[in-house]
């Protein structure tokens, strides 16, 4: 059982680690935390803005956000979160809009589980727009 969500400060750097087009991390509250945090949260422009704001998502456990993102026809029914390690960082390395409804996004996310060495994953995920979401499909794992 994971203990469930964890704070992130809106004038904190954002867990996804985006610099601005001046070159500084962006905040909290400036990047994903307007599509973390809210009763209503704001919709992501575009399938890198979610992927984003999915991994800041798992860096602070928020399992509904996760769920909510996700698309139903690949939604698992609950998460399970590794709380002793910790992310390292995410590096997006290639967005590709492939149709009016559909955007491929590469990345690399490392993480840092407690007393083992750190992984990387490398995925090229599909994401889905739908009543103007965009949701997470699947993913291929990439060597
Ligand atoms: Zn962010």
């Amino acid at each position: 059982m994971s203990p469930g969500p964890l704070p992130c400060r809106g004038d904190q750097p954002c867990p996804c680690a985006r610099i601005s087009a001046n070159g500084k991390a962006l905040l909290f509250d400036a990047c994903c935390g307007q599509y973390l945090e809210g009763e209503a949260p704001t919709p992501t422009p575009d399938a890198a803005s979610l992927m984003r704001s999915r991994y800041s998502a798992f860096v602070l456990q928020r399992e509904s956000y996760l769920l909510a993102t996700w698309h139903a026809s690949t939604r698992p029914a609950q998460l399970g979160f590794d709380t002793t390690g910790r992310w390292l960082g995410l590096e997006v390395r290639k967005a590709m809009v492939t149709s009016a409804t559909e955007a491929e996004v590469e990345f690399i996310a490392r993480f840092k589980p407690q007393g083992a060495s750190a992984w990387r994953l490398h995925e090229r995920s599909r994401f889905v727009l739908q009543d103007g979401r965009w949701y997470y499909l699947d993913g291929v794992q990439l060597t």
